[in-house]
Order: structure tokens, then sequence, then C-alpha cells
């Protein structure tokens, strides 16, 4: 399955170059040889050069790096983790080892956080991103313009030889030709249509500076709200932690216009919006952003969501002499945390053992019926099928967190954290 990732991923930059070419360059072939009507000089100037701004907003779109964490970053919170573990918010990566920067997610392709990551697209191999966004905005950009151009040649051309479809076969177009056109047609036509919604797409979220992983965030938000609703206000997390969970305004809808801004790498050079050669955005930038507050500013975006939070430090076994319960001092904290993580990084973790908390619904429907709350185990119910876990819960697009391209394992909790002597005690505890 990975290799089959791989190589994918590799044929999609010269499949979608091929197509690029073959739209742009052998239908100028075609126009050439098509006696009834050829291109006119400023057709085929607005061909080449609409070409050539998407081949530009294209190859910026694949090689420019959608940035990484600062390495000062590393050190920022050790103690971010279990401020996270308390509240039900998770801002701490456990690949990277480092502190999360808000709206920053770690991609599974690219192997680190991105900063602002919106998604990872497979078409050009690249993490749409705070510093790759305006390039791929342009890129769909001038993608549609340019092929909206060429159907409308291609429909005229179409339309003559309808029109002089009575006349004698030897004065039209030959089979050949009108293979040529019937192709360039329909890959256009299909293109241009998947890439329009698109960009409807994307300049919608730029409207409300929402990234395409914070959509599905929100859609989230709402049902962990309805959920919690039911339940008195609060989920269990992992652990048998309880989580409130209120309703949270989305903070970076900042007004109409610094929404574009910000989106376009705060520039506010209309013009540059749409120039190809515009310069990537402010490396300084993109880890911190300018919020609406509408909430208070100890509130933090993604909202509390019991699975995709660690496991809280007080399950971890407490007889390890390594891990002394207070700590004389902060390095000493910052010390044992560290050993900890090498513990765990030299457990084994043969895949079979990994398990995820049950989907949501599940947790209440096959629990066994006990008769009094003494009875019933304590600690969280988890399934034994690795990925039909909380973590494929999907949005109204049918979308779950891996569609776009995000690791799902740093985002959302699963038991494999848990230290293994832990998890034999629950199981002898629940038998
Ligand atoms: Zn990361
Ligand atoms: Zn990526």
């Amino acid at each position: 399955m990975l290799a089959e990732d791989f190589e994918i991923s590799r044929l999609a930059i010269p499949a979608v170059s091929l197509l690029i070419s073959f739209l742009a360059y052998t239908s100028q072939y075609f126009f050439y040889n098509f006696k009834a009507a050829p291109l006119t000089l400023d057709e085929g100037w607005a061909i080449n050069v609409l070409a050539l701004c998407i081949w530009v907003c294209y190859f910026r779109s694949c090689f420019v790096d959608p940035g990484r964490l600062d390495p000062k970053g590393k050190s920022v919170v050790h103690s971010q983790q279990e401020k996270d573990q308390s509240t039900g918010r998770q801002r701490w990566c456990r690949r990277c080892e480092a502190y999360k920067p808000p709206r920053a997610h770690h991609c599974k392709t690219c192997k680190r956080c991105i900063p602002r990551m919106d998604h990872h697209c497979p078409w050009t191999a690249n993490c749409v991103s705070y510093f790759t966004f305006p390039h791929f905005f342009r890129f769909l950009f001038y993608t549609v313009v340019g092929m909206g151009y060429l159907e409308t040649l291609l429909w005229q051309r179409a339309s003559i030889i309808w029109h002089e479809r009575d006349m004698p076969s030897y004065l039209g177009p030959s089979v050949p030709q009108l293979v040529h056109l019937l192709l360039l047609l329909v890959a256009n036509t299909v293109t241009w249509l998947g890439i329009f919604i698109l960009l409807i797409r994307t300049v919608w979220s730029m409207l409300f500076n929402t990234t395409t992983i914070e959509s599905w965030e929100i859609e989230r938000h709402e049902t962990l709200v309805r959920r919690a609703r039911v339940l008195g206000g609060f989920l269990e997390g992992p652990g048998g932690v309880k989580i409130r969970i209120r309703k949270q305004e989305y903070p970076y809808d900042i007004g109409l216009f610094s929404n574009i801004v910000h989106s376009m790498g705060d520039s506010i050079n209309i013009f540059s919006w749409f120039w190809p050669f515009a310069s990537t955005p402010d490396r300084r930038n993109g880890w911190s952003f300018e919020t609406n507050e509408f909430e208070d500013p100890s509130v933090t975006w993604p909202p509390p969501d019991p699975d995709r939070i660690p496991i809280p430090k007080d399950s971890f076994p407490v007889h390890d002499p390594d891990i002394p319960i207070s700590y004389a001092s902060a390095r000493d904290q910052v010390e044992a945390f560290d050993r900890r993580q090498a513990a765990d990084m030299d457990r084994p973790r043969p895949y079979s053992t990994v398990q995820r908390r049950k989907r949501f619904h599940e947790r209440f429907q096959e629990e066994p019926n006990y008769e009094s709350d003494e009875e019933r185990p304590p600690g969280p119910v988890y399934s034994n099928d690795p990925d039909e876990g909380e973590e494929s819960w999907r949005n109204a697009e049918g979308e779950r967190l891996r569609d776009f391209g995000v690791d799902e394992d740093v985002e959302f909790y699963d038991e494999d954290d848990v230290p293994l002597g832990l998890l034999m005690e629950q199981r002898r505890g629940r038998q």
C-alpha cells in the first residue's frame, strides 16, 4: 500500500505536466492545421502567455518549501503537553517532539509540522501551507482562466465543423483532426470543471480565513457540542478524564478583506495576488495569527476534543523510580520528560498492539450492562480495529482527517502511547 502511494505521488507531477502540454500545445497544432479558422496572432499570444503563467504557478506550487518548525520552537514549552491534557487540547507534536504552533498540523507525506496547513495536495506533491497557498491559488486561477479561454476557442471550431457538416468531406477536417478535437474538448471540459469547483472552494475558504482542515475542525466541533449537550456538557477523554465542551467561535475570521490579505501571505498588494512571480510570504511569519477576539484570550483553536488529546500523566504507572511525581527544578522535570519519551521510543511497538478509542457511539452500544457503577471498570473503552476508531470520524463530505494528508497518529490519541504495563493492568482489572 505504501509502495503504491509512493508510485502515485511520483507520477502526479509528470502526469499534470503532460496534461498541461497536451492542452496548451497540441491544441495549437490543431488550430494551425484547421484551415477554416486558424489561430489568430492575438489568440496565439493569449494561449502561450496563459500557459506560461500556469507553468510558473504550478512549478512554484510543487517546489516552494511549505515551511518547517523553527528549531527554537522545540525548547519552548515542555510542560505544554501536561497543560493540554487537563484542558482537552493538543498542541504538542509527538513526531516532531515540539510545540505545535496554532494552525499547524503534522503532514504524513512531508513528515513534519506544516505552518497553517491547508492540505497536502497529491497533484502538486506538496503541502498547501501559509507559504505555498498564494502560489496554489494563482495556479488554480490561471488554470481556470487559461482553460476557460481554450474552451471557447475549441467550441468556436467545433461549431464551424457542425455548420459545415453538409459540405463534401474532403473540404472539411480529417478524421484524426476530428478525434484530436474531441479529445481536447473532453479533457479540457472535465479538468476545467473540476478545477473550477476547487477554485470556488478555495476562494470561499479565503473569504472566511479557514483552511480545508479547519473547515473539518469546525464540523467536528459542532458534532462534539451536540454530543456533550446530551451528556451534561462533558465528554470523557482517555483515562476517564472529563472534558468540558461548549460552543466556541472560530477565531481567525477577522473580516472579509483582512481574511483575503492574510490568506495571500499578508500582502495588501492586490496586483501581487495575481502576479505569478510574486514573492513567497515572509518566512518569519506563519507561526502566530491575528484573532477576532470574540472569545476569551485563554481559549484556543482547535476546541477541546477528548479524542485528540494525549493520555493524562496520572494514567502512567507511578511505580517507575525514574519518574518522580514532583520535580526539584524545572530542569529535572524536562530531563524526566525526555527520559520518558526516550523510553517510549525504545518500547517495541508491533503494529497489532496499537489500539484506538472506539467510535463514540460504539462506546455506549457495546459496553456490557453493569448492575452498578462500582462494577464498571475504570478507564475508557478501546477498539480492536486499528483503523476504525473515533479517528475515522468523517465530516458531511465524507472526509476524515487523513484525507487532507494529516498524520492521524499525531492528531488522534491512540492507546499505543500507554505503557504496556498499564495496559495489562487495565485488562486484568476488566477480566
Ligand atoms: Zn510534527
Ligand atoms: Zn505535506
